[in-house]
């Protein structure tokens, strides 16, 4: 029974630091980016607790890709047997497929009934990017400083976020524009840069769309900017830069990859949010719960445009076993109820996360909503100059603790928190207690 392992048990060792370095150094982690002196070795999950090979339990307070809970037994029981029925995609039809794909429809926003499945966000974008060429003609793509939209030449090339993408900036072709205006946020707050330079210039960004007469293919952003550490947009930022997209024949896409699929809490889609409907959705993550699964979701003619100039066609892309599984995810996230969860506790933390900041001065300022939250570390208040080496320290002190959180940002300041939504209200209190605790020390 795993269960019996949940809480943290502070008789058991730490993972070896000594041990963990010389595994670190294998070259299959080489390339894989660290955020710990010693990364522990997780063996297994169990909702949202992570257990290491030492049977240490820690809270997961990083893994957005994991919505109804590490471990789910109604999960492993389709995959097994969605397994042993049928896993080949080779243009025929299948129950899942038709299931799964009339589901999505139903979740998205109208008129967006449409669907292609495909293996990850990377895919998702770079599809939604052909889709919105091929229906406009055009070739300009407006994206915003400092997004990470994937790792394909395309949808690198719609990312300029350096922390995440070092090499980003050096790949972008000609027909990417980058929306400036964040920058000029920075000449609000002077000195270094922070999330806040995601707190948008409406009225300047507006302009310069307005000023712009440059026919568009496509706008790509995050309807709340997950990259910066869930830095909610201005109302009315996204209603006022769709319209005017549009009016120079672009399509809108809203990359939800990260915020979509009820993590915000009281809304499924971060476009609810801003209260705008995209022309395309692209999500990945949360639907495979772990499971290589992205969609985009767009009309039927946008969609009908791209097919007539040629099938489309992925070999793993909405296999058997991925609709399967995303059938599962969607049951359960209603029968567990796990969107009003993320409100619950999603609230519950971010007024705890609050009150630590009215404690301490190196809490510079809480973002997002629901089961996803920044808190952005400063070592100076009104500098909001970034505290890159404190969020290293606390991460380190709170992994001693048995929480799981990891720091984001181009400073890597913002500590994002986006747990799978079944968290609780007694484990969001431990990582508050922990996190009091380490700011206090
Ligand atoms: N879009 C956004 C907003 C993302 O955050 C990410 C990944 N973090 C991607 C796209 C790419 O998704 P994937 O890693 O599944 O390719």
């Amino acid at each position: 029974d795993p269960s019996a392992l949940i809480g943290l048990d502070t008789a058991r060792p730490l993972a070896d630091p000594a041990v963990v370095l010389q595994r670190r150094d294998a070259s299959f982690a080489r390339v894989q980016e660290h955020y710990y002196v010693a990364p522990p070795q997780i063996e297994r999950g169990w909702k949202h607790h992570l257990i290491d090979i030492y049977g240490q339990s820690y809270v997961d307070m990083v893994n957005n890709v994991t919505t109804v809970g590490h471990g789910h037994p109604r999960i492993a029981e389709a995959a097994r047997s969605q397994w042993s029925l049928l896993n080949t995609n080779s243009r025929f039809h299948y129950e899942e497929l038709v299931r799964f794909t009339e589901r999505l429809a139903e979740l998205a926003p109208d008129p967006l009934d449409t669907v292609f499945l495909v293996n990850s966000g990377t895919e998702a974008v770079d599809l939604a990017l052909r889709l919105a060429f091929s229906y406009t003609g055009h070739d300009t793509v407006l994206s915003v400083r400092e997004a990470y939209h994937g790792w394909s030449m395309a949808a690198d090339a719609v990312s300029s976020s350096v922390a995440d993408n070092p090499r980003a900036l050096d790949t972008r072709p000609d027909w990417v524009h980058l929306i400036e205006a964040p920058n000029a946020v920075r000449g609000k707050y002077r000195g270094p840069h922070s999330a806040r330079r995601y707190l948008v210039d409406l009225d300047g960004d507006l302009q310069a769309l307005e000023d712009d007469e440059r026919t568009v293919a496509a706008f790509i952003a995050e309807p709340v900017f997950g990259n910066a550490g869930g830095v909610l947009l201005p109302d009315g930022y996204l209603a006022g830069v769709y319209d005017r997209v549009r009016a120079r024949g672009g399509l809108c896409i809203a990359d939800e990859v990260q915020v979509g699929y009820a993590r915000l809490g009281r809304y499924f889609w971060g476009t609810e949010q801003q209260n705008v409907v995209p022309d395309i959705i692209t999500i990945a993550k949360a639907m495979g719960n772990g499971h290589p699964l992205g969609a985009v979701i767009t009309r039927r003619e946008v969609a009908e445009r791209f097919a007539d100039a040629g099938p489309f066609f992925s070999s793993a892309g909405g296999s058997p076993l991925s609709c399967r599984i995303g059938l599962t995810v969607l049951d359960i996230m209603r029968d567990e109820d796990l969107q009003s969860n993320a409100e619950i506790v999603g609230r519950h933390l971010k007024h705890g996360l609050e009150r630590l900041g009215e404690r301490f001065d190196l809490v510079g300022a809480v973002y997002g909503m629901g089961l996803y939250l920044g808190v952005e570390l400063v070592s100076d208040r009104a500098k909001f100059t970034p505290a890159t080496v404190a969020a290293a320290r606390l991460c380190e002190e709170l992994l001693l603790r048995g929480i799981i959180v990891q720091p984001t940002g181009d400073f890597k300041n913002v500590l994002k928190i986006k747990p799978p939504l079944c968290l609780s209200v007694a484990s969001a209190d431990h990582f508050l207690h922990a996190l009091g605790e380490v700011l206090g020390e």
